[in-house]
C-alpha cells in the first residue's frame, strides 16, 4: 500500500523551545538497550530527535526522564522490528511528539499497530521518509530514504539518517543490510558521505556492513547495538573485522552500556561510556578526534505537506468523505480509521 501524504505545512523543528543542553555540542546517546536499537540525538540548540526505541516497553522512556528529557520535537523508526520500535509506543505516548516518520511500509504486528494509534492519539505529524533535510537549530539531519523495491525485506527499508554538526557528522543506518546499501549507493550516493561517527548496521551482523558500506562511510569510531550474549551472535568476527580495516575505533552497548559522543561544530568529539551501565570493570576510553573536512549536503529545507488527523474535522461525515476520497480502507494514508473498521474518527460527531 502506498501511502500519501497530505500535508499541513508545520512547525519547524528548529522553532521548538530550547531545553537544557551542553549548549555548543551535538550529543548522541547509543542507549543501551540490550539486543535492539535506541538512539537520543540532543542538538545545541536544544532539540531532541530519537531514533528508534528498543524492544522492551518502558526502557527507552524511563532512560530519557533520567537524562532529563522533557520534550521529544521528532522521533523515527528505522524500520517495524521489534527491537527497534517495542519501546516506542510508551515514548509517543509520554511525550506526544509533533513529528514521527517511519519507513511508511505496511507492517501487520501489534508492536507496530499500537505504535500507530499513539501516533495518532498523538496527533503527530507523518513526516514521508524522503531524502529530507530536517533543521535542528545549528544542526541538521538528513534522511537517507528507504528503497521503492518491493523486492527488499524489511531490514532493507531501514531509514538511514545523517546528523551533520558544523564539520562533525554521524550516520544510523538501522538494520540495513548489503541490498540496501547496494540501492543507496546506485540512487543517492549524493547522501553517503564519510562521517566521524557510524552505528553499525544490523547490531554488527554479518549480513549488515560491507566492504562497501565502511568505505563510503569510513567512520572513526563505530558503535555497535547488541545484547550481551545475544543469540545471534552480534557483533560478528566479519562485521568487527571490517571496522578494524578502516582503522575505526569500536565501542560497544553489550559491553560499555550506554555510548555517548559529544561533538563540537569543529569537527571534535569524545566518546564516553556511561560507567553505571558498563559491564566492564574498566571505564571505556574516550577520544577527540581532529576535525575533518566535509562538504555538507546542500539539499534546500523541504517543509513538510500535511497530514490530516480527526481534530481537522468538524464532524464525522466530513472525515468520512475526506476519508473515501483519498482512497477509502483500501488506503488511509492519514489513519483515520484506527480499527480497520472503515469508518473513521468515530468519536467525532
Ligand atoms: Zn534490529
Amino acid at each position: 500500500m502506498t501511502r500519501v501524504y497530505l500535508v499541513f505545512a508545520l512547525l519547524l523543528i528548529a522553532c521548538s523551545t530550547p531545553q537544557l543542553v551542553n549548549a555548543q555540542e551535538l550529543t548522541l546517546h547509543f542507549i543501551d538497550v540490550g539486543q535492539g536499537d535506541s538512539v537520543l540525538i540532543q542538538s545545541p540548540s536544544g532539540q531532541n530527535v530519537l531514533v528508534d526505541g528498543g524492544r522492551r516497553d518502558d526502557d527507552v522512556l524511563t532512560y530519557l526522564q533520567s537524562v532529563g528529557v522533557t520534550k521529544l520535537d521528532l522521533v523515527i523508526a528505522s524500520h517495524a522490528d521489534a527491537d527497534h520500535i517495542g519501546g516506542l509506543e510508551a515514548v509517543v505516548r509520554y511525550y506526544q511528539p509533533p513529528l514521527f516518520l517511519d519507513n511508511g511500509l505496511p507492517h501487520p504486528t501489534q508492536t507496530y499497530e499500537g505504535l500507530l494509534r499513539a501516533v495518532r492519539d498523538a496527533g503527530s505529524q507523518l513526516v514521508p521518509p524522503t531524502a529530507r533535510r530536517i533543521g535542528l537549530g545549528d544542526a541538521s539531519l538528513q534522511v537517507i530514504p528507504p528503497p521503492d523495491d518491493p523486492s527488499l525485506d524489511s531490514n532493507n527499508h531501514s531509514v538511514g539518517v545523517v546528523v551533520s554538526y558544523g564539520e562533525f557528522d554521524a550516520a544510523l543506518t538501522g538494520d540495513a543490510e548489503q541490498a540496501e546499501f547496494a540501492w543507496w549507493l546506485r540512487h543517492v550516493p549524493e547522501l553517503l558521505k564519510p562521517v566521524e561517527v557510524y552505528k553499525a548496521a544490523h547490531h554488527g551482523s554479518a549480513n549488515g556492513d560491507s566492504p562497501d558500506s565502511v568505505e563510503t562511510f569510513s567512520p572513526e569510531a563505530v558503535v555497535i547495538s547488541a545484547g550481551l550474549d545475544n543469540s545471534y551472535g552480534h557483533p560478528s568476527a566479519e562485521a568487527l573485522a571490517l571496522y578494524d580495516s578502516v582503522g575505526a575505533q569500536v565501542y560497544r552497548t553489550d559491553l560499555q552500556g550506554t555510548i555517548i559522543v559529544t561533538a563540537k561544530a569543529d569537527g571534535t568529539y569524545q566518546v564516553n561510556a556511561d560507567p553505571s551501565t558498563s559491564t566492564l570493570t574498566t571505564p571505556a576510553p574516550s577520544t577527540a578526534a581532529e576535525p575533518e573536512s566535509v562538504p555538507s549536503s546542500s539539499l534546500p529545507y523541504d517543509p513538510y505537506g500535511p497530514d490530516k488527523d480527526c481534530g481537522d474535522f468538524s464532524s464525522q461525515a466530513e472525515a468520512q468523505a475526506f476519508f473515501e476520497a483519498a482512497g477509502g480502507p483500501a488506503s488511509d494514508p492519514h489513519r483515520l480509521d484506527s480499527d480497520s473498521d472503515g469508518q473513521v474518527c468515530e468519536s467525532l460527531p
